[in-house]
């Protein structure tokens, strides 16, 4: 895998200095208008050396019938930018509409999703005076998130869970990128790794693999719900913590409640292709068309914007001037004002903008450095010296008790090659053996493994064996059982020996 610097050709026009930037500025539903024209206002104030090209995404779009609630003409405009600042969409609930943020993040392949954590001062949490300054860093397109479910049975619904080395190696390599680049020590690494031995371990693994090429970081796993419990414990003990898609969801969010919520976290979706930067928060209808929605997070975005660019010095003067305006807490927007004297979006941009130049007394912006993205190469892939087919679990749909149903399989494979080794239910072996606390649905796992044990099954057998079950049951799915250089490529249910 290698790792590069964003390719300059993606971003840039122009080959004067200070390189200008195209950016597609998509404002977004309910408040995004509001704040993403503050933001516009701030960085031409700073002198941020952008060009807006402004597209649509959204509830207007969902409106004009495209399902995906992205048009073509935004995609056309962020595949010629690679950038995009983006206000907060709606998803339609209750109709079949696809997430127009999901659809983008797919699209651009934007496998990152990095949420800055860092107290703020001026905004009171229960957290406050501790120093909370980590980053979650998610990884962004695999994990639950693949959309791949089906239902099994009309009353057992199952959701594939993708883990891939090439996916985990690309944000996991990014993590320790990002380390260097902000000068941070250690990298926790959150995986639920205990349970899911192989999906969850294969991440966990590879965190293990990629540390040794970044010697000078820290590198320590946790337990995902260890890490939710230190979260809350003791926060100030994270830098970066790298995990997988779901956990990261939730994580993410958790670091922003500690925080000060979600009015003040930015976010970037990074990718090879585009970089998407997006506040956290939503459109917040409510307040939508009131002039009172604070810009903050959408800022913040665009901060992590400007960095991600090399524009150093004019994301510190931005972050600086709102980390003032906060601190000073003269001018505040409803949301933090906490019931005192409350400034509309109009009044708390002027501030931010009269504050370029003014740092705040206590956590002015830290000292970055350019975030070098990693590229998957071919050493992502790994062949084992040797594979073997050995068996396969069989799913059925059966009412049938499982010593009826096991009773009926074994003799159904009795000429067979291979042999009924198991049948588990939720994950539990419930055949052969006494398992009377289980609560049975009409969903097995039937395993079927070659009675010699030195010999491979090869696909005739697999399909003759499955034939003879689908003349007799309802299979809906079945899973090869492979051995990867004489180790199983599987797991074993509950109760297995
Ligand atoms: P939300 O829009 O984040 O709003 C929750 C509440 O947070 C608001 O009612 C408001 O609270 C406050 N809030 C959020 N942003 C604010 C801002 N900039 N300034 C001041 N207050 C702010 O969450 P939601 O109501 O669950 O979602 C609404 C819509 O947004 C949904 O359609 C959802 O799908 C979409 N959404 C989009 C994204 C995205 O595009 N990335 C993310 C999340 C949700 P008060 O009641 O105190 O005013």
């Amino acid at each position: 895998m290698q790792i590069t610097d964003i390719p300059a050709s993606v971003h840039t026009r122009g080959a004067k200095s200070p390189v200008r930037h195209t950016v597609t500025l998509i404002p977004g539903d309910g408040v995004g208008p509001e704040i993403a024209a503050a933001v516009q206002r701030i960085l031409a104030a700073a002198g941020a050396p952008l060009d807006w090209e402004r597209c649509n995404a959204g509830a207007t779009v969902f409106a004009r019938g495209v399902a995906s609630g992205v048009p073509q003409e935004t995609l056309d405009s962020i595949r010629r930018t690679g950038l995009a600042l983006k206000g907060p969409l709606e998803t339609p609930v209750g109709h079949g509409g696809k997430s127009a943020n999901v659809t983008l993040r797919k699209l651009f392949e934007t496998y990152a999703n990095v949420r800055p954590a860092r107290e703020i001062s001026g905004v009171e949490t229960p957290y406050s005076g501790r120093g909370i300054d980590f980053v979650v860093v998610r990884e962004n397109v695999e994990d639950l998130y693949a959309g791949i479910e089906h239902m099994q049975s009309p009353s057992v619904a199952q959701c594939l869970k993708i883990i891939t080395r090439k996916g985990s190696e690309k944000i996991i390599r990014l993590a320790f990128e990002l380390a260097l680049a902000e000068g941070r020590t250690s990298v926790h690494c959150a995986t639920k790794a205990n349970i899911m031995k192989l999906t969850e371990g294969l991440f966990k693994r590879v965190f293990e693999e990629v540390a040794r090429d970044y010697p000078s970081i820290r590198a320590q796993h946790i337990i995902v719900d260890n890490a939710a419990h230190q979260l809350a414990l003791r926060p100030e003990q994270f830098e970066v913590i790298v995990t997988t898609n779901l956990n990261g969801d939730i994580l993410s969010d958790l670091a922003s409640g500690l925080v000060g919520g979600l009015g003040f976290a930015p976010s970037a979706n990074l990718g090879t292709q585009a970089a998407i930067f997006e506040a956290v928060h939503g459109s917040a209808p409510d307040i939508a068309g009131r002039g009172i929605a604070n810009p903050s997070g959408l800022l913040l975005s665009a901060v992590m914007m400007l960095r991600h660019l090399g524009h150093m010095d004019t994301a510190r003067r931005v972050k600086n001037a709102l980390l003032h305006v906060i601190e000073q807490g003269r001018v505040r927007t409803a949301d933090f004002a906490r019931g005192g004297v409350s400034a509309g979006t109009d009044a708390f941009t002027d501030a931010v903008i009269d504050a370029l130049g003014k740092e705040p007394a206590r956590m002015a912006g830290g000292e970055y450095s350019r975030l070098r993205l990693p590229s998957p190469g071919p050493q992502s892939m790994i062949e084992p010296k040797q594979r073997e087919v050995t068996g396969a679990d069989i799913f059925i749909e059966s009412t049938l008790a499982p010593k009826v149903l096991g009773d009926s399989l074994a003799a159904l494979a009795a000429d067979s090659p291979l042999a009924l080794s198991m049948i588990s239910n939720r994950g539990t072996q419930v055949y052969p053996g006494e398992t009377p606390a289980t609560d049975c649905v009409d969903v097995y796992r039937c395993r079927f493994l070659t009675r010699d044990a030195g010999k491979a099954a090869g696909d005739a057998v697999l399909l003759a064996l499955l034939a003879k079950v689908a003349a007799s049951y309802h299979w809906m799915h079945v899973e090869k059982l492979q051995n990867f250089d004489n180790a199983p490529a599987y797991t074993r249910a509950q109760g297995e020996d």
